[in-house]
Order: structure tokens, then sequence, then C-alpha cells
């Protein structure tokens, strides 16, 4: 199960994910992309940065405390000749996103 929690993001911080990606792809509020946890911070894709390795995550905790924050991608494959990438960053807490995949028959993201 995905974390349910979403965050609207600052105009400040939408407007610096509208420059370095298509404005129409700077999404106004994101979803927490972590799968279900009890406390801690939260993580939403503001924009992925593909080529590079790495993306812009919006991090909040709480409903003030909210910042935008490169990081790398999660560098974990899932097991199988053809396996999955995880569409998380490095260090994330939880399970790989194809964990969850492994899982359930269709993907919500
Ligand atoms: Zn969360
Ligand atoms: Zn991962």
């Amino acid at each position: 199960m995905r974390c349910t929690h979403w965050r609207r993001v600052p105009l400040d911080l939408l407007r610096e994910a509208q420059r370095k990606s298509a404005p129409e792809c700077a999404d106004s509020a994101v979803q927490c992309q972590l799968a279900t946890h009890d406390d801690g911070e939260h993580y939403g894709l503001l924009h992925d940065v593909g080529e590079y390795g790495f993306a812009l995550w919006l991090r909040w905790c709480g409903s003030t405390d909210v910042e935008s924050v490169a990081l790398p991608d999660c560098p974990a494959i899932a097991p199988g000749p053809d396996g999955e990438g995880c569409c998380l960053f490095v260090g994330h807490i939880e399970r790989h996103t194809w964990e969850d995949t492994l899982e359930e028959i269709s993907c919500t993201s």
C-alpha cells in the first residue's frame, strides 16, 4: 500500500519545478511515494531529472515543515531477469516500489 498523504506544493517550489521541466508536468500537489508509514517525513516527487540519476523531491513533516531536496535514485533492482527499478531515492524508508507491484496486480502510479 502506498502512503496516502498529499501535500500542496508551495508556490516557490512549484515555480522551481516548472523551470526545470515543462510547466504542465509540474503538479500543484503531490502524493507521498513511500509505502505506508506511520511517522517520519513524507516524500512526493516534484521532478524526475532522469538522465542524471537523481530527482527533485518535496519533503514534508507535519503541515509547516516543507522543503525540496534533490536525491539520487534508489539503485535497488527487483530480482529476476528483467527486474524493475525502484522509483524512490537512495536511503528511503519502507519498501522499494517494485516490492508493492510484485504483490499488486495493477500499479497505480
Ligand atoms: Zn508518507
Ligand atoms: Zn528503493
